[in-house]
């Protein structure tokens, strides 16, 4: 059965591209009714923190990404590694390099003048006993080289990319495995070894990672043999890529996890759109589903190999048609606490039917969630313009909770309009003891208009401004009814006519 599993390091917050690889595994696993593993690669000691593990925990579980084993820690299982680059050792198949880090900038130095491409010349691969003795006199600590021969040809059917073939003399030469240690015979062990230990302890049957792991799979095939194991399947996912066909960059840009939460978006949404990142329903036409939805359709063979430009428009469309799918009461849940944190007065229990309502109100033009943080907003979309800003719920729901509203200037300018004033004081009379509803407020409305012999655009346009600050928004009468429930209109009738 197949098994396949996500690892990622933990050197920093859960990443955009290692969410999409964590995605294609699951597809793949619940597709295969496999086993999807996490494992967590923090054998980079100096690298690696806690609270980097913690976030790639939380932002897997938020995304829907449920493991079936784990997470393994690469750290409680330094032993096996251990046990593993002693058996390369005595099978003869790596050996200990002494070369200094000087050394080898000399050497990179020496192969630069020449332009060839940095390798490792395997210079310590047969030292004699003396020479290796030598060198312990002297101090030194030896790393743990594998052996790769140059004449060696690496070739697997790759899912993706088809037949991959790689030379050993591309590889860079020699590779460690494990580092140098000043008190033990050596030290950590590397990526390179570390996985395909593990790999093989977890009979993984699939590996599904992004392309740029393409040459370590050529040196874990080597490794693969050397151990005698069973070589697992290979499946490299293409890049995913900027507007300008870059890699994402991680200082200037939106990468990981949860600053898409802070911009608004919805766990389902992102997830829906990290499955087309690279991904294609056979019916190309459906391009909204859950993650179970995706499973049973999900194959390598629609895959693409390009690298998959992140597109801001679509996962903002995407986002908002999960948002206009939300029944009221859940996206009620969802907006409280930005209501709350701006500051706006209410009751979230007695208010409820009125916030559902507020609710029901601005739903469907909603793009993305609020943003708490506008500073960080603000350099956001500097940063990358594509995220394009969206209305802000808070910002379009203000002026139901305030007692002073914030006038635009279309807002203000609209109050000195010829006709104005005269149908706002009609309105505050028809007002007096009237119980409010969209029907009676459209019947005032007419009225007014009649009545005045005004325009009626001119009336509604008034009241609007009166009432919210601007001339644009949601539905007028039914905006009118919530203030009135809370007695703001008149008020600010009033105040428009001062
Ligand atoms: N720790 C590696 C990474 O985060 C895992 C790559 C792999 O899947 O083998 O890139």
């Amino acid at each position: 059965t197949v098994r396949v599993r996500i690892a990622p390091s933990p050197t920093g917050n859960l990443h955009i591209g290692t969410a999409r690889t964590a995605v294609f595994n699951w597809l793949f696993a619940r597709h295969q009714g496999g086993t999807f593993i996490l494992r967590i690669e923090d054998t980079d000691v100096e690298r690696s923190r806690p609270e980097y593990t913690e976030n790639i925990l939380e932002g897997l579980k938020w995304l829907g990404l449920n493991w079936d084993e784990g997470p393994f820690f690469q750290t409680k299982r330094l032993d096996l590694y251990r046990q593993a680059i002693q058996k390369l050792l005595d099978k003869g198949l790596a050996y200990r390099c002494y070369s200094t880090e000087e050394e080898l900038e000399k050497m990179r130095a020496a192969q630069a003048a020449r332009k060839e491409a940095p390798r490792y010349d395997n210079r310590h691969r047969n030292l004699t006993p003396e020479q290796e003795a030598a060198f312990k006199t002297e101090g030194r600590r030896p790393v743990i080289r594998f052996k790769i021969e140059d004449d060696r040809e690496i070739s697997w059917n790759d899912m993706v990319r088809g037949r991959i073939t790689w030379k050993g003399s591309d590889l860079g030469g020699d590779m460690v495995i494990a580092r140098r240690s000043e008190t033990e015979d050596f030290g950590q062990p590397l990526y390179n070894l570390a996985v395909v230990i593990d790999d093989i302890d977890m009979q993984i049957t699939h590996v599904i990672r992004g392309e740029d792991h393409i040459a370590n799979t050529a040196k874990q095939i080597l490794l693969y043999e050397a151990l005698g194991a069973a070589i697992p399947e290979f499946s490299h996912t293409p890049l995913i890529l900027n507007k300008q066909g870059q890699k994402l960059s991680k200082r200037k840009g939106v990468t990981s996890i949860f600053d898409f939460k802070k911009l608004g978006f919805m766990p389902e949404a992102l997830a829906n759109y990290m499955t087309l990142l690279g991904w294609s329903p056979p019916d190309s036409t459906k391009e909204i589903f859950t993650l179970e939805q995706a499973a049973t359709e999900f194959t390598f063979d629609r895959v693409n190999k390009a690298g998959a430009k992140f597109d801001w428009d679509k996962l903002n469309w995407l986002n908002s048609q999960y948002l206009h799918k939300l029944p009221v009461n859940e996206l009620t849940d969802l907006l409280i606490p930005f209501w709350q944190e701006a500051g706006f007065k209410f009751d979230s229990e007695s208010d409820r039917p009125w916030l559902e309502q507020i609710t029901a109100l601005i739903g469907p033009s909603l793009i993305r969630l609020p943003v708490s943080d506008r500073a960080w907003l603000t350099e956001m979309l500097t940063n990358i313009p594509d995220i394009t800003a969206v209305p802000d719920p808070v910002e379009m729901s203000r002026y139901f909770f305030v007692t002073q509203v914030e006038f635009s200037e279309e807002g203000k300018a609209q109050l000195q309009q010829e006709g104005a004033k005269t149908a706002l004081e009609a309105i505050k009379n028809a007002l007096d003891n009237q119980e409010l509803t969209a029907e009676s407020a459209q019947g005032i409305i007419k009225q007014v208009t009649k009545e005045q012999n005004l325009k009626k655009g001119v009336v509604m346009r008034s009241l609007r401004a009166a009432l919210t600050g601007d001339v644009h928004g949601p539905d007028l009468t039914e905006s009118w009814v919530l203030l009135h429930q809370k007695e703001l209109d008149k008020a600010r009738l009033q105040e428009a006519l001062s």
